[in-house]
């Protein structure tokens, strides 16, 4: 029996890991990356392994960096079935509904300009037939019932309170009269975050796989975070300014919605209009409405008084193009939840453009902001944005509310791991970027006591021998070498960065380089061969109408520039 860390190492999206026994075969997650170029081009060979031969899979929760490449699964050849708490199948429907359109729009535009140069059209990396047949395969559980997985692995989820449905994952394995008990945190909630309960966690466990999201960071109290909305709001109001949220349509926005009725009710803030712009928020807090099971005790009492706490009285909701586009010719104040957490598109980057250059407005950010996005850039104080071909100032005030994130803090985490009544044998750390990771694992150690690392990407660990597993020698599993088809759809991507082609190709060329000298470095064999790189240039060489040896003269080049260890994974 053994486990292996095939995304989410070292980084915060891409979920996927893979637990063998016998000749059974469970992922557990099939997570999308997202955000830098980089990390989003995994997305063709990820998570390299055969889909015809996985037997099940068991899914976390609904958000994309865990959900993302399950039609891609089964676009390549998975049947099996696809474990979910109810609601998380629920919002699953509608996430990856709206996934599939925009991978099916990104490859027609791209499609479209190729056609025009002569050039072979792309495949989205899935879409909409691949959705449906994927919502064929979920089987919906219930949080504490344990079911039998596969023959020799039972499984139970437990509130995670992180979104609607989110679960933490405990599998129980047996092989040749051995036991071993795994969990797998999934993302855990923070602490009194309204509508949902607390997370729950487990007692007892052989290995555990935590999330780091915020494993360097306290989040400020609630009380706080209240206090700085309700200050915002109040001076936005004050100065006919717009404060503009932008939300993660699944969990941020029914929390937001939540706080705001809450504040309404109280007279803590003046009857603002608030618009919820966001077709896919508005279906998610339906989703919310059918699934009252997973309220905690609040929202339950406040359903009860006859209140809808997601329905603050003075909200409306935009479904339209045109009553989206109502709301800029608002004058007055009013607050904005539009959807697009990240600010990569969806309509919160209209009201982006129509705000962020006046100075009375605020942009509040509150949930994570991954490298690479134009959230992450507004977010470090960037003054010049480019916006739809246009250049356009910020003179918002720019803030963030990071308690409003749906991610336990540290010390969130590390209570999460106290529940343990005996120390596991160890504790690995995923979902996380190198440094929260690293901090994350230090205080688990020192705190707790545990032994704590990092895996590192394709890292494979016998569960029979898990004393050892800090200390054995690292093995990796094989994975799928990528086939032609692989790198025509990655040369696609890559290309997608329209005016910044070039300089992507050459920074995809150096990287190929980087992750061979890598694997390499650490004794292993690199997911990437030379062949594959040989390969790989001909199409590029192809897909650019250049020559070959500029584009190997590249690849030394920056294989050469590079003299430091690279961040694998
Ligand atoms: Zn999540």
């Amino acid at each position: 029996m053994d486990l292996s860390f095939l995304g989410a190492t070292r980084t915060v999206t891409g979920s996927c890991f893979l637990v063998a026994v016998g000749d059974k075969r469970v992922m557990i997650d099939c997570g999308l990356y997202q955000g830098l170029p980089q990390l989003e081009e995994r997305n063709y060979a990820h998570p390299g392994v055969d889909w015809a031969e996985v037997d099940a899979i068991l899914l976390t929760h609904a958000h994309l960096d865990h959900s993302g490449l399950i039609p891609r699964a089964v676009k390549l050849g998975y049947r099996g079935p696809i474990w979910a708490h109810s609601a998380t199948v629920d919002l699953a429907d509608i996430m990856l509904r709206d996934s599939a359109d925009i991978h099916e729009q990104d490859a027609e535009w791209l499609s479209r300009k190729r056609r025009r140069a002569g050039k072979y059209e792309v495949e989205p990396l899935f879409g909409k037939k691949d959705v449906e047949d994927s919502l064929g395969l979920f089987r919906r559980v219930e949080y504490t019932e344990s079911f039998e997985v596969v023959p020799g692995v039972k499984a139970e989820l437990r509130d995670a309170g992180h979104i609607l449905g989110s679960a933490s994952i405990a599998l129980d394995i047996a092989e040749d009269g051995l036991r071993r008990r795994i969990v797998f945190s999934g993302d855990v909630g923070n602490h009194h975050a309204p509508i949902l309960r607390e997370p729950e966690g487990f007692e007892e466990a052989d290995a555990v796989l935590i999330e780091s999201t915020y494993g360097d960071k306290l989040h400020e109290s609630p009380e706080d975070r209240r206090k700085r909305l309700r200050e915002i709001i109040n001076d936005a109001h004050a100065n006919r300014g717009k404060v503009i949220i932008p939300a993660f349509t699944v969990g941020r926005t029914q929390e937001l919605l939540y706080i705001l009725g809450e504040m309404l009710n109280r007279d803590e803030i003046p009857p603002i209009p608030i618009f919820l712009d966001s077709p896919m928020a508005i279906a998610a807090t339906e989703v919310h409405e059918r699934h009252p099971e997973c309220f905690d005790r609040e929202t339950v009492d406040r359903i009860n008084s006859g209140d809808n706490p997601f329905s603050p009285r003075t909200l409306t909701l935009a479904m339209t193009v045109d009553e989206s586009r109502n709301i800029n010719r608002q004058k007055d104040s009013a607050v904005i939840i539009a959807g697009g957490g990240m600010c990569e598109g969806g309509r919160i980057v209209h009201h982006l453009k129509h705000g962020v250059y006046q100075p009375q407005n605020y942009v509040v950010f509150v949930g994570y902001q991954a490298e690479g996005t134009l959230g992450r850039v507004i977010q470090r104080g960037e003054k010049r944005l480019r916006l739809f071909g246009e250049e356009i100032r910020v003179k918002a005030k720019v803030t963030s509310i990071d308690s409003f994130s749906a991610h336990a803090d540290r010390a969130g985490l590390l209570d999460w791991l106290r529940v343990f009544r005996k120390a596991p044998e160890v504790v690995f750390i995923v979902h996380g970027d190198e440094r929260p990771g690293e901090e994350l694992a230090e205080h688990v150690r020192k705190e707790l006591g545990y032994t704590a690392y990092q895996p590192r990407l394709g890292q494979n660990v016998d569960l029979a021998d898990l004393e050892n597993v800090a200390v054995a020698k690292r093995r990796f599993v094989a994975t799928r070498t990528p086939n032609a088809a692989d790198v025509r759809e990655i040369v696609a991507r890559v290309s997608m960065l329209g005016g910044e082609f070039q300089s992507a190709i050459e920074g995809y060329v150096g990287q190929l380089g980087r992750r061979i000298r890598s694997a390499e470095q650490e004794g292993h064999e690199p997911h990437w061969r030379t062949e594959d790189v040989r390969e790989t240039l001909e199409h590029l060489a192809e897909a650019v109408d250049a020559d070959l040896d500029t584009l190997e003269r590249l690849m030394a080049e920056s294989e050469e520039a590079d003299s430091h260890p690279p961040a694998a994974g």
